[in-house]
């Protein structure tokens, strides 16, 4: 019975009760400590475990058919991974147009023994000859679409790379989320995911997972969570785990209207460029065969003129809110690069399409950028 059930069905029911006299949905546990003597459990002091991170994880792990460990936020997952992954290895391959607090991050572990180097994900050649000089002693850490350039990585094509390599490799899987691609299944040993976006999708909460199909990692990274103490608080799980069980009807929806917004925007004369997997020729045929259900919700497009037009624009939307993230329900934009350390162009601005209107979005867009 188990086998027939849908991966969104089981993500609805994951972490639901069936017991007389049971609550149906877990409810947030605001406990520290619980009753106990002898060898302790778990969850026993809060910082080894708390039902709602559980149930959450069951959730998570049913998207993606594996196991899951929650974390205070998608940089917290993050850090713990590269701390979990470094023993023996030196070297770490980021995409040099990804999320850009990752290349940070990594840069930190240079005092530690690890080098980052950064590359570009769609030149395989360049990516072989990086993984070959490493002499299985890097970690590839891949993400598809990027933010905010939503530039798409063959996945499979890398996940082959890295296997014949002996390097692990990781997927930054936020902007696409486990929904709609599935970076276990395309040779990835842990998908991340910053559940702040459009996992939870209300733009109320910070968290983040890893998914992975190792047992050990998963355990180690439990390990990292516990001694590091980056947990999740429980009403943040108990919202993530109510707000993910939409996430199909949320992103479906979200996925269309981007195109759709994606497509009015690259006829526009004020845009130079339009950033979406759903419009970019070039990876059309490797983003459809790796999100055969959507793109997603996050676009960007850069203006003709300067960061003040760009800016300008952003703030005179008056559906679609001024503010960074991504994937909630509400629309929000931002110029990117407005943030220390964002290497997008100047005049870009990235685009969360929310659950509104494909046409009301549209007509917001149309008065920003000046044809009311
Ligand atoms: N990965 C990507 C692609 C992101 O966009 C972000 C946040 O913007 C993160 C990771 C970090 O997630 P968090 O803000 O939950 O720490």
């Amino acid at each position: 019975m188990a086998d027939q059930v849908s991966a969104d069905a089981r993500l609805v029911h994951a972490g639901t009760r069936r017991q007389p006299g049971e609550p149906v949905v877990q409810p947030p546990v605001l406990a520290s400590i619980l009753a106990s003597v002898g060898e302790p459990g778990a969850g026993d002091y809060g910082r080894g475990g708390n039902a709602t991170w559980t149930a959450l994880e069951h959730a998570l792990g049913a998207i993606e058919d594996a196991e899951a460990v929650l974390f205070s936020s998608g940089q917290a997952a993050s850090m713990a991974l590269m701390l979990a992954l470094a023993r023996g290895r030196d070297t770490i391959l980021l995409p040099r147009d990804g999320y850009y607090n990752a290349r940070a991050l990594a840069d930190r572990l240079r005092p530690h023994g690890a080098t980052p180097v950064l590359v570009d994900l769609q030149d395989l050649a360049a990516i072989e000859r990086e993984l070959t000089a490493s002499a299985g002693r890097a970690v590839l850490w891949a993400e598809s679409p990027t933010n905010p350039l939503l530039r798409v990585a063959d996945l499979a094509a890398l996940g082959r790379l890295a296997a014949a390599a002996g390097t692990p490799m990781i997927v930054d899987n936020t902007v696409a989320t486990g929904l709609l691609q599935q970076p276990l299944d395309l040779g990835a040993a842990a998908s991340l995911c910053s559940l702040t976006k459009s996992a939870s999708g209300h733009s109320d909460l910070i968290l983040g997972a890893v998914m992975t199909r190792d047992p050990a990692l998963a355990e180690d990274l439990s390990s990292w969570r516990a001694l590091g103490g980056g947990i999740a608080g429980p009403v943040e799980a108990w919202l993530a785990t109510r707000g993910l069980k939409t996430l199909p009807l949320r992103i479906e929806r979200q996925s269309a209207t981007a195109l759709t917004v994606a497509r009015h925007l690259a006829g526009h004369e004020r845009v130079r460029a339009v950033h979406y997997p759903g419009v970019n020729a070039d990876t059309l045929t490797v983003a459809s065969a790796q999100m055969p259900r959507g793109f997603g919700p996050l676009l960007s497009f850069e203006l003709t003129g300067s960061a003040a037009d760009a800016d300008a624009v952003v703030a005179a939307a008056r559906l679609i809110v001024p503010a960074s993230s991504f994937g909630g329900v509400e629309s929000t934009w931002e110029r990117r690069g407005r943030w220390a350390g964002e290497t997008a162009p100047d005049s870009l601005i990235r685009l969360s399409v929310g659950i509104e209107p494909a046409a009301d979005l549209i007509r917001d867009i149309e008065q920003a950028l000046g044809r009311p």
